[in-house]
This record gives structure tokens, C-alpha cells and sequence, in this order.
């Protein structure tokens, strides 16, 4: 499978201002190509680069390597039809994959004329095989670097641990644990509020209207975005790592082709939505096959309204959205709690749920 090592890179004071200036060299290249080929219509990239490498070479100094990928990056722009009705742009700071890049033993990086010092995670083996890619997130200088890593075997765990991934908390296992878990110090009531609030915000702006604050939406978008990734890991690596720690599989509901299991409300909905669970989910079953953890997906019906403790399966089982209360045998309990046990029990009693449905 393939997984992406991100890479620090930590330049020399000098080379901070060289690389920089690379960085805005190569977008405005990229750039300038996108306008030659929107005009004249080149869409493949073979065309566009017999039509301007040599301009990308001696017009912005591009090294061979450079104008190569410059050339690539422009075309695959241009790839899907539906976006050659308009001029593809290009961020001045925007990332630039690297090309006949390749790492030294004294932990440098070497790449279009650079050699720079980084820090890569413990026990990354890395190589330059596959593509990757320089960025600058406005502070630092990263390297996206994509690896072959081989897939752990997982062995069919015994037992699963369910997560119920839903609207009041993210996600809730079947141990009963919320997650985010301590120490990521997001509270469910925190994360609610911070929801509410980028909504708000994002609706007040939409309303404005005006470029000052579109402009300000894009970067609240942004920055909404980088947070719930952040949290999805967090939450991700919780699940994992437990899982792994006491020897299961993770069973998840099969949400393929149903939009949801809940009819809920149109607010809660907006809620669900509004949460990058489809990533969440994606999260957790990347770090599962690379740790060797056993993915369960399992069949969502009536997981919100049996009764693990009876079986009794009923509609009033659920008094509100997140109570859960068995009108034959009283057992009682928050509803996800109650839904992620369903799932851990799904996944147990079906024979070989290990991993057969996470194959992609
Ligand atoms: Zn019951």
C-alpha cells in the first residue's frame, strides 16, 4: 500500500529566501504555461512541452527537471474536459513536485540544485521511488513524500471494538470511550460549539457577499478544514492504537450507497454534514492496514435501535436522539454507546469479517 511520509525541512537561513523564490518561480511558470495552453488549446503534455520548454528554461531559469514536472503539472490541470472552459490558476506559493530528488545519508534532501537538512519521523524508510512534492505552509517548508510500504497480515481478531461514528459525539466505541480522547483537548461540547460557530460565521459572510469577505470565507474554509483533519487524526490514531493494544478489529458501519442511517432532523443533519466523517471514516482504515488492524464493516440497520442486552429490537427504544432505553428489558445507556456495541456485536457474529471488506 501506499502511505505519505511528510518531511520538515529545515534550511539554512540562506537557503530560506532561495527556496522561496523557487517556489514562486515555478508557479509562475506553471502559470504562464496554463495561459499558453488554455489559448492554443494544448491539453496533453507532450504538446505543451514541445510547444514552451524552452521558454520555461530560459524565460524563468527552470533546471530540466523542473520545466519537466512544471509541464506535467499544468497538463494534469487541463486532464478532466470539464475544466478546460476556463484558465486553470496556479498559487504563487503553491506546492511544486520534485523530480529526480533523493535523500542523503547526512539526512539532506537534495533537489533542483538544493541540499537541505530535514526531519522525517522515527523509522521512516524513505526513498525516492514515488512522487513527491515541496510545500510551504506560510511558516515552514514541507516534503509530501509518497512510499511503498508493505502491508502488515492482519490475523482475524477475535473480538472488534464497534465505533458508532454520529451526530452528538464524533465518534464513541463500544469500550464506551468518546473520542477524541485526552490528551487532545477537544471536549464533544467544544467541538459542538466550535462547529456552531464556524456555521455562524460561514453564514454571516455568505451573507455579506462582498470580495473582502469571500476571500475571508475561503480562508476560514481552509482553516475549518485543517482542523477537522487534525481532530480526524487524533481521533483516528485513539481507535487504532486501542484496538491494536488489546488485540481486535475495528468494525465501523457499511454506509456505502445510504446517505444515512438516521432520519434526523434538518439542524442535526446540517451537523452530520457539516463534519468531514467520509474522511474520518478514511482515516481509520488507512491507519488500521498499516498498523495490521482488521477493518469490519457491518450492515447499519437497526444498529441505533436494538437492545444488546435482549435483542428487543423497537423504534421507542430511542425516547430522544441520544438516549437509549429498552422498552421490554430497561437497559438503558447513551444511544452511540448503545449503537457502537450493536456494531462491535455485528461485526463478532459474522465469520471472517476481518478486513474482506476494506479491500480497495
Ligand atoms: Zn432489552
Amino acid at each position: 500500500m501506499k502511505v505519505t511520509a511528510v518531511l520538515r525541512l529545515d534550511p539554512p537561513a540562506g537557503d530560506r529566501g532561495r527556496l522561496l523564490g523557487c517556489l514562486r518561480r515555478f508557479n509562475e511558470a506553471a502559470q504562464c504555461l496554463s495561459g499558453i495552453a488554455f489559448q492554443e488549446k494544448l491539453w496533453g503534455w507532450l504538446p505543451l512541452q514541445r510547444r514552451a520548454y524552452r521558454e520555461l528554461r530560459q524565460r524563468f531559469g527552470l533546471r530540466a527537471a523542473q520545466a519537466v514536472v512544471c509541464v506535467r503539472k499544468v497538463a494534469s490541470a487541463y486532464k478532466p474536459k470539464a475544466r478546460r472552459s476556463r484558465e486553470a490558476s496556479f498559487r504563487l506559493l503553491g506546492s511544486m513536485p520534485l523530480y529526480k530528488h533523493s535523500y542523503k545519508r547526512d539526512g539532506t534532501i537534495s533537489f533542483y540544485g538544493f541540499r537541505i537538512p530535514f526531519r522525517a519521523g522515527e523509522g521512516v524508510r524513505l526513498s525516492s521511488d514515488c512522487e513527491a512534492k515541496l510545500l510551504f505552509d506560510g511558516e515552514k517548508f514541507l516534503v509530501h513524500q509518497v512510499l511503498e510500504v508493505e502491508e502488515k497480515a492482519c490475523p482475524p481478531p477475535s473480538d472488534h471494538l464497534g465505533v458508532d461514528l454520529g451526530l452528538a459525539r464524533v465518534a464513541v466505541d463500544s469500550d464506551g470511550v468518546t473520542h477524541p480522547e485526552a490528551p487532545h483537548p477537544f471536549t464533544p461540547g467544544q467541538l459542538r460549539g466550535l462547529r456552531k460557530r464556524h456555521a455562524r460565521l460561514r453564514s454571516k459572510l455568505q451573507k455579506k457577499g462582498t470580495r473582502s469577505a469571500r476571500k475571508l470565507l475561503r480562508k476560514r474554509r481552509r482553516k475549518e478544514r485543517r482542523f477537522a483533519a487534525h481532530v480526524n487524526h487524533a481521533i483516528a490514531k485513539d481507535l487504532v492504537e486501542r484496538a491494536k493494544r488489546t488485540g481486535r478489529g475495528i468494525a465501523l458501519e457499511d454506509l456505502r450507497g445510504i446517505r444515512s442511517r438516521i432520519t434526523a432532523r434538518k439542524a442535526q443533519r446540517r451537523d452530520q454534514s457539516s463534519w468531514a466523517f467520509a474522511q474520518l471514516r478514511s482515516f481509520i482504515e488507512y491507519k488500521a492496514r498499516k498498523e495490521g488492524v482488521g477493518v469490519a464493516l457491518v450492515d447499519p440497520r437497526k444498529t441505533s435501535l436494538r437492545c444488546p442486552g435482549c435483542g428487543h429490537v423497537d423504534k421507542k427504544n430511542r425516547p430522544s436522539r441520544d438516549r437509549f432505553r429498552c422498552v421490554d428489558c430497561g437497559l438503558a445507556g447513551p444511544s452511540d454507546a448503545v449503537a457502537a456495541e450493536n456494531i462491535r456485536r455485528a461485526a463478532g457474529s459474522r465469520p471472517n469479517a476481518t478486513g474482506s471488506s476494506t479491500e480497495s
